[in-house]
């Protein structure tokens, strides 16, 4: 069922929120299609009910599998267009790049799960930049979780904000939240912490008319986790053994799709170092190990 937020702008809640808008002439526009066939029917079911097909527009925020799971089945039941970002719409395409990238070369079987590899779709449309959707909707750009990851703000000013932060239970839970870069994930936060919008509607939880508390929250754990690295490389570690101790630290359970998010979660936060000039690598007895740099205080 749909549930309204404001004007023409409804959400179905689930794991992952799904945006729904409903063009004033008919038919609808969807933003992200979540995990697999059973979300997509489940959106065509609500659309109908709602007497709001045909589905026009399918916008994906990011290439995530939870996010664009069920574009495959909608694309075979419907006419909609598929937008999304360049790079992101590369992996929505090629959906065998996201383990790829994860492990870092062929990936084992386990790791091809539904999960981090969704159905392969079509991308119809680049959102090359802000104002680049379907319109009457506005794409803004909020990279961080993924490369190129946007949001969409409806007419009704409701800003779906995609993975841009995580609820204080999920940061509580996990303590190393995903994001593929710390920078732009940074300067995305600041975005939102001052951007005007009535509702904001993240992936993942509730929806929220003031974000501040939350973003913050955000930003500080990101920070925390920098400095975290950066503490523990007073000694070299390699980035595997960065994972375990940070893992123990906190009691992380890891399981094999955990695992490699965390690796790249970890991944981020050294590129975000060394780009600060802040820790270096090396070679030592075949592995590549991280430490602080000198003069570092
Ligand atoms: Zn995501």
């Amino acid at each position: 069922m749909l549930t309204h937020i404001q004007g023409r702008t409804y959400y179905l809640p689930g794991p992952v929120n799904i945006g729904v808008y409903l063009y004033p002439e008919g038919g609808a526009a969807v933003i992200d299609t979540g995990l697999d066939d059973e979300s997509g029917r489940r959106v065509l079911k609500a659309l109908r009910a709602a007497d709001a097909l045909p589905l026009r527009n399918i916008v994906n925020t990011h290439s995530h599998a939870d996010h664009c799971g069920g574009n495959a089945f909608l694309q075979k039941r419907t006419e909609a267009l598929t937008w999304a970002a360049p790079l992101e719409a590369a992996v929505i395409e090629n959906p065998y790049l996201e383990p790829l990238y994860l492990s870092g070369g062929d990936p084992f079987p386990a790791l091809k799960n539904k999960f981090l590899m969704a159905k392969p779709s079509r991308v119809d449309r680049h959102l090359e930049s802000e104002n680049t959707g379907p319109e009457p909707l506005r794409v803004v750009p909020l990279p961080g979780h993924a490369p190129e990851q946007v949001g969409v703000l409806t007419p009704d000013a409701v800003l779906f904000c995609a993975d841009a932060f995580f609820s204080g239970a999920t940061l509580d839970k996990y303590y190393l939240p995903y994001f593929a870069r710390v920078q732009p994930a940074l300067a995305t936060l600041e975005k939102l912490a001052t951007f005007e919008a009535d509702f904001f509607v993240p992936s993942h939880g509730e929806l929220t008319t003031d974000p501040g508390p939350v973003v913050a929250a955000n930003k500080t754990r990101l920070t925390a986790v920098s400095e975290h690295i950066l503490a523990l490389l007073a000694e070299p570690h390699s980035r595997e053994d960065l994972v375990a101790r940070i893992a123990g630290d906190k009691g992380i359970a890891l399981n094999t799709d955990q695992y490699f998010l965390s690796t790249a979660a970890v991944a981020a936060h050294l590129a975000y170092l060394a780009e600060g000039g802040l820790v270096r690598h090396r070679f030592e007895g075949g592995r590549l190990i991280w430490q602080r740099a000198t003069g570092t205080p």
